[in-house]
């Protein structure tokens, strides 16, 4: 339920609904609509909720319900973009900002070349994984911790944030000591554990949607974070499983235009899991752009076809600078800028 307050309810009227509301047993969360103030009541509560009371209250001018499950996630409750500052740069706003890196971290040389070949490009994050979640036990893992330590290094030369995956609810803390924004993958999209954990912690989420996870699935899995009082998630289209084989999976660019809708979180395009293939990076990059991701998740190498993981689908340098230029005119063309 929202309760919408009266335009010019004084401060006094919102803390006389808010304590209602905690006295109810519900959790009180506070929005601003166009004119007037919103106020989510979330959570479980004791006995029946009681509309009427709400709506006696002074400055109250009514009270809504939030037809969707995803309360804290969904524009109903909260109908501003919400922004998470990314390097100076608002995740959310006007900007679309692009996060690039190689797929996992390899070797401290290696990474710094790719973070300082990225940032001369314009990017505004670095990605690189240190925890990998590979099919076969057999492929490389990660280098772990000194690959989070690289990254930091990385961070100090470049200036850039650092976007790592996080797989184990119990590396929260470490993870936390080298990176800005922990990544949640697709394969754990609904780690409940790990999601509350991240939760928990008050680091940016990046939440990629399941391969075989619905719209609302993705949304519900962000309220798990969000439920945890970790406003600053973004929830990220990687492509999902259909019957097309000739790509690693399908871009539902569908979702980019849906979720901007439903969520008020940024809203991240991931086109290199999505297409598992190079070549259509850049084009599947500007068409999320178009129709108004907040950012880009891309993998991009020094020497793609001999990376660790992921090589077929990371961009060269060149092919990353070129994309940067058009991404600049897609975002310009609709009122953004990259
Ligand atoms: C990755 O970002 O390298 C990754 C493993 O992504 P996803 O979880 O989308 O497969
Ligand atoms: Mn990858």
């Amino acid at each position: 339920m929202i309760v919408v307050m009266k335009r010019g309810a004084s401060a006094k009227q919102l803390a006389e609904v808010i304590a209602k509301i905690e006295a109810d047993g519900y959790a009180a969360h506070l929005a601003d609509g166009d004119d007037n103030t919103l106020v989510g009541i979330v959570g479980e509560g004791r006995g029946a909720f009681q509309q009427a009371e709400y709506e006696a209250l002074p400055g109250v001018a009514r009270v809504a319900r939030v037809t969707v499950p995803y309360q804290l996630a969904s524009r109903q409750m909260h109908p501003r973009d919400s922004i998470i500052p990314l390097n100076g740069k608002p995740m959310g706003g006007d900007n679309v900002l692009v996060i690039a890196g190689p797929c996992s971290v390899e070797s401290r040389e290696n990474l710094l070349e790719i973070a300082h070949a990225i940032k001369e490009a314009g990017a505004t994050a670095l990605r690189g994984g240190a925890y990998k979640p590979r099919t076969s036990p057999y492929s490389f893992q990660g280098h772990g911790e000194q690959a989070l330590k690289w990254l930091a290094e990385a961070r100090e030369q470049t200036g850039l944030p650092i976007v790592t995956e996080i797989m184990d609810a119990n590396l929260v803390p470490l993870v936390c000591d080298y990176a800005d924004v922990l990544q949640v993958g697709a394969r754990n999209m609904q780690n409940f554990t790990l999601l509350t954990a991240v939760g928990q912690s008050q680091h940016p989420v990046l939440l990629k949607r399941g391969m075989s996870s619905t719209i609302e699935d993705l949304l519900m899995a962000a309220e798990y974070v969000l439920a945890q009082g970790n406003a600053q998630v973004m929830v990220c289209e990687r492509g999902i499983r259909t019957f097309e084989k000739h790509t690693r999976n399908t871009f539902d660019l569908n979702a980019i235009a849906v979720l901007k809708a439903l969520t008020h979180l940024p809203v991240i395009a991931d086109p290199s899991h999505a297409l598992g293939l190079r070549e259509y990076v850049p084009q599947v990059s500007l068409g999320a752009v178009a129709a108004g991701a907040d950012g880009l998740i891309v993998e991009v190498h020094s020497a793609p076809d001999e990376a660790w993981s992921d090589g077929r689908q990371s961009l060269t340098f060149e092919q990353f600078a070129a994309m940067m230029a058009s991404v600049k005119q897609v975002a310009q063309a609709i009122g953004r800028d990259a």
